[in-house]
């Protein structure tokens, strides 16, 4: 048996057999071809291979399966072969002379976006399998040899070099017990989505391409390790860690609805942290009281081309109408750093976590952010909805951002649309320059949520998706926790409430202290909330008090860690 060592990402215990993630990239350009009949001609070819994979992929999932199961790819073999589709693709080559990669995708993706405006859930879903059928002719035509995870039959451990959050996505959960990386930090979007998703994950594991397929892995997500082979003694004291785990979280469920209120009756929020619709509803069911952080982007990640207003409408209605009375924080749209969007085609940077992310590029690019803006206005209407922007640096952005806002308000109202009356603006301070002027940006919002992710890369200079200074980037860092302090008192001394939507609300050590420094709301990863509110219900106010200020005068993130452990004995899970 053989340890590999990573960064503890996400909880929990996996084991099962290892499969490697092919990483490909299935960018293309769009370009005019010389011979129309020739690129046509490409096409079907590539076409017919597809057919041809699939046929093979159906034989097999039969051979194990059975029928039943495989009939999703007889359905993918049809799409391949519906008469519209390939007229609108046939046209668009032979009239615009436009590549076949451009006139695929854009066909498939119209086809996608009919199916998922029926009312019908069933033809809904199968947009899903438009996208996946598109891919795959896609890989075809650009020469990629195969889908990431073909060959992916049973459930397995994920082992890759690094998982870009769209990767993470398009993964069938189904067939997910854990995954391990080689490169990342605890707080790359891919780690946020395996929490999230509740999947336990190890990242910053450098040797884990060395393990081959199938070799039989341990995955602990807490302890950030990998077991390599582990004889028969070590996976039955893994499985039986695994079912313990099981037992506190199923424990502590039975409280999830139940508020958070201390010993001593300070009472905080508890949401969640989601990315569509499916994350909604799992959130009301792990006892979130609303949600602190609607990462819009997924719904960008999820596509190969940009959801218009009507779209992005339906998506957060939907949201909103789960959640009812309850509050929703829709977080515009949050571009760049390690989230890419493949048919957006910007120019690459040399940083992109300091470069055009986030409302910089809303702002710059205001045909991006108005039909967001316009959705999440309409979407509001006669709900609970707030809006807040992201990668806010300085005071100008916020004004520029809220006269957007205005904007689009007045429009749809001269439209004759409903819209949100009263809306409540934020802003996430995630930038060392907005948490020193917290004071003087509280007067421009309604309320704050602290990004501790990015606060603590840009504070400590330290990249979140390094592996190699991920123990810098960390959010128990006293200088992260000081202006987390300072935050929140300057927002409270103007009467405006905080909330922290980083990783650190849900991590059981630093919730004792974000109580003690007055945090208002908590807004974490879904399988986070039980054993939070618990945490929260088992303690003073002043206890939490006491430990927040004692953690502010250490030296460095294990001490915090350490202090928080000693002082107060946590339920473990
Ligand atoms: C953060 O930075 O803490 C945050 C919640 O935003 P994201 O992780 O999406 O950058
Ligand atoms: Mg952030």
């Amino acid at each position: 048996m053989k340890t590999l060592h990573g960064i503890a990402a996400s909880p929990g215990i996996a084991i099962g057999p290892a499969f490697r993630f092919r990483q490909v990239d299935l960018r293309y350009g769009r370009y005019t071809v010389e011979s129309a009949d020739a690129e046509w001609a490409r096409c079907q070819a590539a076409l017919e291979t597809a057919r041809k994979q699939l046929a093979a992929v159906h034989a097999k999932a039969e051979a194990e399966s059975g029928a039943e199961q495989a009939a999703i790819f007889e359905a993918h073999i049809l799409m391949l072969e519906d008469p519209d589709l390939l007229e609108m693709v046939q046209k668009d080559i032979e009239e615009h002379n436009v590549n076949a990669e451009a006139a695929l995708s854009d066909a498939t993706e119209k086809y996608a976006q009919m199916l998922e405006a029926l009312d019908d859930e069933y033809l809904r879903a199968r947009a899903a399998d438009v996208r996946d059928v598109a891919a795959r002719v896609l890989r075809i035509l650009l020469g990629v040899a195969e889908s990431p995870t073909a060959g992916l039959a049973t459930p397995s451990i994920i082992l890759a070099t690094d998982l870009t959050p769209s990767d993470t996505v398009m993964l069938d959960k189904s067939l997910v017990l854990g995954l391990c990386t080689a490169q990342g930090g605890a707080t790359s979007h891919a780690a946020i989505l395996a929490r999230s998703l509740g999947l336990p994950a190890v990242v910053g594991a450098s040797q884990v391409l060395e393990v081959p397929d199938d070799t039989i892995l341990v995955l602990d997500g807490r302890e950030g390790t990998l077991l390599v082979q582990p004889d028969a003694g070590t996976v039955a004291l893994y499985r039986e860690r695994q079912a313990a785990g099981a037992r506190v979280l199923a424990h502590v469920q039975q409280w999830a609805h139940e508020p958070a209120v201390t010993r001593d009756g300070h009472r905080v929020e508890v949401v969640a942290n989601i990315g569509n619709v499916e994350g909604a509803q799992a959130a009301l069911g792990a006892g979130a009281e609303g949600v602190g952080l609607l990462r819009t982007e997924f719904l960008y990640l999820e596509r190969t081309h940009l959801p218009d207003e009507e779209q992005q409408y339906l998506a957060y209605r939907a949201i909103v109408d789960t959640f009812g009375d309850l509050p929703v924080i829709l977080r515009t749209l949050d571009i760049g750093g390690d989230k890419k969007l493949p048919y957006l085609e910007l120019p690459d940077e040399m940083n992109p976590f300091l470069g055009l992310r986030a409302i910089r590029l809303c702002l710059a690019r205001p045909e991006l952010f108005r039909p967001q803006l316009r959705a999440a206005l309409r979407a509001g209407a006669g709900r609970n909805l707030k809006v807040m922007f992201p990668m806010v640096a300085m005071v100008a952005e916020v004004r520029s951002a809220r006269s957007m806002l205005e904007q689009c308000r007045a429009e749809l109202l001269a439209e004759g649309k409903s819209v949100a009356e009263e809306m409540q603006v934020g802003i996430m301070v995630e930038i060392p320059a907005a948490a020193v002027m917290a004071d003087r940006l509280a007067a421009q919002v309604d309320f704050f949520s602290i990004g501790t992710n990015d606060l603590s890369q840009y504070t400590c200079a330290a990249d979140r998706t390094n592996a190699q200074v991920a123990w810098l980037a960390s959010a128990f860092q006293p200088a992260v926790l000081r202006l987390v302090r300072d935050v929140i008192a300057a927002a409270h001394a103007r009467g405006k409430w905080v909330g922290l939507c980083g990783e650190l609300a849900g991590e059981p050590l630093a919730i004792p202290i974000l109580l003690g420094l007055g945090l208002d709301e908590f807004s974490m990863n879904l399988p986070a909330i039980p054993l939070a509110k618990q945490i929260i219900r088992s303690l003073t106010l002043e206890e939490a008090r006491q430990v927040a200020q004692a953690a502010l005068e250490l030296d460095d993130p294990e001490a915090v860690q350490a202090l928080v452990k000693e002082r107060m004995p946590l339920p473990a899970a």
